[in-house]
């Protein structure tokens, strides 16, 4: 397994927002936080783990939450942005609208 470096990360994370009818979110330090993150988890485990949750120890276990994750959809339509922030809806983003902590999908049911 190859490493990855945060410009491949980034090239990902554009790749999935351009697919999905997503954006980036527009605060470059917070999403390069984000990128440095998953960059970090893809190194450490092999995939692209969620920066803002914890594995649950194995790709089985963690697949709900390899990015982009299986609550993203729901979120963006719901909240206007994916539980990290990362993943932006474009109107919410037109508005200027700063995303704020939601629940974690993950534990919500
Ligand atoms: S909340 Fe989901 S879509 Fe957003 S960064 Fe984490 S895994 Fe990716």
């Amino acid at each position: 397994m190859s490493e990855k470096s945060p410009e491949q990360t980034r090239t990902f994370a554009t790749m999935v927002a351009a697919k999905q009818g997503w954006v980036l979110n527009p605060d470059a330090a917070f999403t390069d936080s984000l990128i440095e993150g998953l960059t970090v988890n893809w190194n450490r485990y092999g995939y692209y783990l969620c920066p803002c949750r914890d594995s649950d120890g194995s790709r089985a276990a963690d697949a709900d939450v390899i990015c982009p994750c299986a609550y993203s959809w729901k979120d963006i339509e719901t909240h206007g942005h994916c539980f990290c922030a990362l993943y932006l809806a474009p109107a919410f983003a037109q508005r200027g609208e700063q995303p704020s902590g939601i629940p974690d999908r993950r534990y919500v049911h």
